[in-house]
This record gives C-alpha cells, sequence and structure tokens, in this order.
C-alpha cells in the first residue's frame, strides 16, 4: 500500500498487538539480563497509544501527526531506559516532512531519523549490546534496498530483515551500555530485549505496507 497516514495507523497498531503477543518473550529476554520489565513497560505505553488513537474526535492528518502521539505518548509511560529512547525516535521520525506519502527515500529517511535519535539520547554505539544493534543494520540494509530502486514496502521489508539479523547478532556480544552493562561478560550468549522489540516493530512497520 501507499505509505501516508493510513499506513502510520496501522503501523502502530501492529505494533501494539505485537508487543502484546510477544510480552512474555520480551520479559524473558529482560529477566536474563536486565529487570525483566521490558515486555510490560512496552506492551503498557502501546496500549496507551492505541488507546489515544481510538480517542481522537478527528484522525490524525499526517504521519508526523501520528508519529509525534507515539512519541510523546511512550515518553510518559513506558518509563525506564525504553521510553525515553522509543520516544525520542519516534519523535525524530515525527519530523521527516509533511508529504502525504513516504516515497523510498522517505522511508529511508525516517528511519534515519529515529536511530539519530534513539544514538542522540542513549549515546551507544554498534555493538554494545542495545537497540542500536537492530536499528543500525536495519538502515543500512534501507538504504542498500533503496539504492537498488525497490519500493517503499520493500524498503521497509529489508529493514525489519536487518533489524532482525542484527537483534540475533547481539547475542554473543558483552553489554556496555544500559543495565545488562552491569552484568559484564555474563551478559553474553542472551538477546537483547530491546533490539528485539526494535525488530517486532519494524517488522509490524514492514507488514502495514505489504497490506
Ligand atoms: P530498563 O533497563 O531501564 O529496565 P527496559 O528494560 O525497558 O529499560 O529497556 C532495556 C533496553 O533498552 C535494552 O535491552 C537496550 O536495548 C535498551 N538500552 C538501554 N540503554 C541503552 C542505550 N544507552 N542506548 C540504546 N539502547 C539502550
Ligand atoms: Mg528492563
Ligand atoms: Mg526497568
Amino acid at each position: 500500500m501507499t505509505l501516508d497516514v493510513a499506513w502510520a495507523v496501522d503501523w502502530v497498531r501492529r505494533s501494539a498487538a505485537t508487543v502484546d503477543e510477544h510480552r512474555d518473550e520480551l520479559v524473558e529476554l529482560d529477566r536474563q539480563i536486565g529487570d525483566g520489565d521490558h515486555g510490560e513497560n512496552l506492551a503498557r505505553g502501546f496500549r496507551a497509544v492505541v488507546a489515544k488513537l481510538d480517542a481522537l474526535e478527528a484522525p490524525p492528518a499526517t504521519i508526523g501527526d501520528v508519529l509525534r502521539l507515539v512519541a510523546t505518548t511512550l515518553m510518559s509511560t513506558v518509563g525506564g531506559a525504553a521510553g525515553p529512547l522509543y520516544g525520542t525516535a519516534f519523535l525524530r521520525a515525527s519530523k521527516v516532512g509533511s508529504a502525504a506519502a513516504l516515497d523510498r527515500d522517505g522511508v529511508v529517511g525516517l528511519l534515519e531519523a529515529a536511530l539519530d535519535g534513539i544514538v542522540t539520547r542513549g549515546r551507544a554505539g554498534a555493538g554494545e549490546k542495545t537497540m542500536v544493534d537492530a536499528w543500525t543494520p536495519a538502515v543500512a540494509a534501507a538504504v542498500d534496498a533503496a539504492d537498488h530502486g525497490a519500493p517503499p514496502s520493500q524498503v521497509l521489508a529489508a529493514a525489519a530483515r536487518g533489524a532482525q539479523a542484527g537483534a540475533d547478532a547481539t547475542v554473543p556480544l558483552v553489554a556496555t551500555k544500559g543495565r545488562a552493562s552491569y552484568l559484564g561478560e555474563r551478559s553474553a550468549g542472551h538477546l537483547d530485549p530491546g533490539a528485539r522489540s526494535s525488530a517486532l516493530i519494524l517488522a509490524a512497520a514492514a507488514e502495514a505496507a505489504a497490506d
């Protein structure tokens, strides 16, 4: 489908659904190298986002409006590390132009802005076993797909695959940022929960674009 405001709303609703569906998995991942709240925090945040969408008197006018609603709601409801990180990601993403629909460069710009927001907020580089390790390969895969002339939906599909590959690749890493870094070497051998939730959210974006 065209990546317009309806797509953005569908992306958000699908994100809420997939985070809810995978809540226990995210809790378990965070229990292994953190404090076990990632699934619950994120599920609560996206539930609040959906409630706000449902309560709007008029449908949101632009993609930016949708993403700004996600940003402010996640910032005020998720807490922990992930709330401000996802909040900043969606806030930056909400600022990429006011076009009615995203073309392939628009999609790349949105993903780059989100990654930029996460890095600005959390100061993690690639390889520190955080959500940056999902978003970095997601952006690289999106750029590559766009360079090869892929349509916007395929750019998102490539980003989603890149994110999941990046999340899987966090398993052997030793965490040097966030709560998992308290474990030092013992953080190795576990998948980073924020990288996994990032892959789920990007898969939701691609699925919304595919239908
Ligand atoms: P908390 O650790 O405060 O309980 P969450 O459990 O909700 O927060 O989120 C943990 C996730 O946040 C980690 O799995 C990691 O992906 C991400 N994270 C933590 N610190 C950073 C950081 N500085 N930069 C990027 N991502 C981070
Ligand atoms: Mg946690
Ligand atoms: Mg916590």
